[in-house]
């Protein structure tokens, strides 16, 4: 099927061209002309991207004592998606132009006509957004399995069995990342939304009585990881639910929004889910999945706070948010000035030339720096375009390797921000990266 190609904002045009050149993520099946909304993560996106979900695991799961991991299948039995509700309920409300055929959400329309020739739409109609496949041989009804449009239901089924060989007693939380997928009526804006994607969510499972403060508190904690990325403050804003947004199973809900070149939008929802899902659980499948508090000696179904980021918009979150460009001596300089915690490479190693044994040492060098961080070698043309090359990858530093070093086994650090150089010697060099990009201490 023919589609329509989007025209993206200048930024986002500039964000899209810089990560195909630099190899960030390009489309997928490109060979073949792409398939719509799906794109793939080429060396540095792979590498964003595992440092962005790293950084989250380690601020949800090892620096705490009270959050569990998990890694659930996407494919669950149908009976979870029915006592869920998305069998009957996750749905979109989808209107088609008259004229032009172009299919749109009606909830995010402007207007009441085509927004893209002013045709006469259609009445809307309700699509549930769940990709469905087929388990086993048989293309019948009752093999029907779906692809996991949230990875949540993974831990609320796993409940029990995430908490009694953990030990965990409430208030704790269960913490998981993971591809969900989603049929997206209008999917767009590079990865922003798209037809799979990854999700990084956690659901803490508290005391009924203890869900607003709970809730307060994390908001405060994702509001906090996201100051730790590096992300400018006045490009974050919170937004409230309102009761015509709230989702069937939630009480409250606040969203993390980020003012894109394209507007405000979400990033992360933190949601207070009640008692809805493990509720719906229990009744479906007959089993207790109640908490039984031994002291006060209470039996009782835990409230869920739901924390659910998204690791692709907030991959595209930190490239918006780090893209620069400046006049540097009658050129365009565009670098990524990303936080070196998750710039996919945290330092180049150049020979200044290739000679009089420079290379050499700059490979001695790389390979020593290479046992600790993600570094890259580079000895291909003038060290200027070099500098630009790495500008663009968002690589915090460059280290030459010059005459200089030869004589007195020092090298000059090259700050991507400031472009600011400074001579360090070989030795110090593990530590100075290391403590610059917040790995040692
Ligand atoms: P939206 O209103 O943008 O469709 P949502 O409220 O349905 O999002 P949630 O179900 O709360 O989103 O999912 C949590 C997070 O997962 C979102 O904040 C977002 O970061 C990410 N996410 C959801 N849908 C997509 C998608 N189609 N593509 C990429 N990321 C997504």
């Amino acid at each position: 099927m023919a589609k329509k190609k989007k025209s993206l904002d200048p930024l986002m045009d500039k964000l899209v061209s810089l990560c195909k050149r630099r190899g960030f993520v390009f489309q997928s099946s490109e060979i073949y002309g792409g398939l719509g909304s799906c794109w793939d993560y080429g060396p540095l996106g792979v590498e964003l991207k595992n440092n962005i979900k790293r950084l989250w695991w380690e601020a949800m799961t090892h620096r705490r004592d009270d959050i569990e991991g998990v890694d659930a299948a996407i494919l669950m039995s149908p009976k979870v998606w029915q006592a869920s509700g998305h069998i009957d309920g996750f749905t979109d409300p989808m209107v088609d132009c008259k004229r032009c055929k172009h299919r749109f959400r009606a909830d995010t329309l402007q207007s009441e006509v085509c927004p893209d020739c002013k045709g006469e739409l259609t009445e809307p109609r309700n699509f549930n957004l769940m990709f469905k496949t087929f388990m086993g041989p048989v293309e019948e009804s009752s093999s029907v399995v779906y692809l996991r449009p949230e990875t949540a239901q993974g831990v609320y089924v796993n409940f029990q069995n995430v908490m009694v060989p953990a030990r965990q007693k409430i208030p704790f939380g269960i913490a998981q990342i993971g591809k969900a997928f989603r049929n997206e009526i209008t999917p767009g804006n590079f990865i922003f939304r798209t037809r799979e994607f990854e999700q990084m969510e956690m659901q803490y499972f508290v005391h009924p009585s203890e869900d607003d403060k709970w809730f307060e508190y994390w908001k405060d904690q994702r509001w906090q990881w996201y100051q730790e990325l590096g992300i400018r403050s006045e490009k974050l804003r919170w937004h409230e639910h309102g009761k015509d947004e709230l989702a069937h199973y939630a009480k409250t809900a606040y969203d993390i929004e980020y003012e894109f070149s394209f507007g405000w939008k979400e990033v992360e929802g933190v949601h207070n889910r009640t008692d809805f899902d493990l509720g719906r659980h229990k009744e479906a499948s007959g089993k207790d999945l109640r908490y039984f508090d031994d002291q006060a000696k209470e039996r009782y179904l835990p409230y869920i706070i739901e924390t659910a980021a998204g690791a692709d918009r907030i991959t595209l979150l930190c490239l918006a948010d780090a893209y620069r460009e400046e006049e540097v001596k009658g050129d365009t300089r565009v670098s990524l000035s990303l936080s070196p915690k998750i710039a996919p490479i945290k330092a180049a190693i150049f020979p200044l030339v290739k000679k009089e044994g420079m290379p050499e040492v700059a490979k001695k060098i790389y390979q020593d720096l290479k046992k600790h961080f993600k570094v890259f070698y580079d000895d291909g043309g003038a060290v200027g375009r070099r500098y630009r090359r790495m500008d663009e990858a968002g690589t915090p530093y460059c280290i030459t390797i010059d005459g200089q070093t030869l004589e007195d086994e020092t090298v000059t650090v090259r700050e991507r921000d400031s472009m600011e150089q400074s001579r360090h010697k070989i030795s110090e060099l593990v530590d100075l990266v290391g403590k610059r990009i917040n790995l040692r201490e």
